[in-house]
């Protein structure tokens, strides 16, 4: 099926904050590929959303840590619904929090593998996809950053924050390398945002009501909050903004 409204893929869009830009692209008019590591359950609710919006949608699995399994995820979201034209890098997790002395090589591992590698993967097979000289047609990338880069995130994961870091470096670079193929590259950093990888990461149930006092607005911010900031980037309006890095962190 080849598809007119322009594609956007979004990994990790099963659940939190890609679930909610998935959705919020298909109300703005685009056709939407989201990718899962897991929960198909959840990928599936986010296609039936998409779809009562008007939107095509699919729904590829694969873990972005995974090169090869990142060439097959465009390639599926290809087949299904024609050349994508944006491309958000959102999958991420953070780990079990500690003092970085107490975390485990695994869990900082598998952090890395995905947030700094994976980024970079699905960077690179957009940047192969969208440049006009290789037969693209421009477009966008939207890599999901964090305010822990600046922050650091001490005692919780620092590891999490210095992946994040390689994240803004990646769009910085990127953005530069891809101006003149008409692509433009930047990044969202959300702060603290009510999804589940809070619960993936600590058991401590009083952390966010711990920490809201510390955000200027004073209040944890939605999933839907950030992907308006990924939908203003990714759209016309934001046409001569490249290589910027929008906080969306209530003032964090
Ligand atoms: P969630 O845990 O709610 O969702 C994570 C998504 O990423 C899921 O769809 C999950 O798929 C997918 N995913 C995880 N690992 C992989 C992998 N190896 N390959 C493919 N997909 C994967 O997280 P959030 O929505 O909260 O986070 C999204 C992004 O926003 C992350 O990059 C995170 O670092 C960043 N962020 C979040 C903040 C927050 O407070 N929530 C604050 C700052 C930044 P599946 O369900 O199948 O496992």
């Amino acid at each position: 099926m080849q598809s007119r409204r322009p594609v956007v893929l979004i990994t990790g869009g099963s659940r939190g904050i890609g679930a909610a830009v998935a959705q919020l692209a298909a109300e703005r008019g685009y056709d939407v590929a989201i990718t899962y590591r897991s929960e198909r359950d959840s990928a599936e609710q986010v296609l039936a959303a998409c779809r009562a919006s008007g939107a095509a949608a699919v729904a590829c699995q694969g873990d972005v840590a995974v090169e090869a399994d990142v060439v097959r995820l465009f390639d599926e979201a290809e087949t299904a619904l024609g050349p994508v034209s944006h491309v958000v890098n959102n999958a991420g997790i953070t780990g079990k929090s500690s003092k970085l002395e107490q975390a485990s090589a695994e869990t900082i591992r598998a952090c890395i593998d995905i947030n700094v590698l994976g980024a970079i993967w699905v960077a690179r097979e957009a940047a192969r996809r969208l440049s006009k000289s290789q037969g693209g047609k421009g477009g966008t990338i939207v890599n999901i950053s964090s305010v822990a880069a600046s922050l650091g995130s001490p005692n919780e994961y620092v590891w999490y924050a210095a992946s994040k870091g390689a994240v803004d470096s990646l769009t910085i670079g990127l953005a530069k390398e891809l101006a003149g193929e008409g692509v433009r590259v930047n990044a969202v950093s959300p702060g603290m945002t009510k999804t589940d990888i809070h619960e993936r990461s600590t058991q401590d149930a009083g952390r966010m009501e711990r920490i809201r006092p510390h955000i200027p607005l004073n209040r944890i911010g939605e999933p839907e909050e950030i992907a308006e900031a990924v939908l203003f980037l990714i759209s016309d309006a934001a046409s001569y903004i490249t290589g910027a890095n929008l906080p969306v962190s209530g003032g964090r």
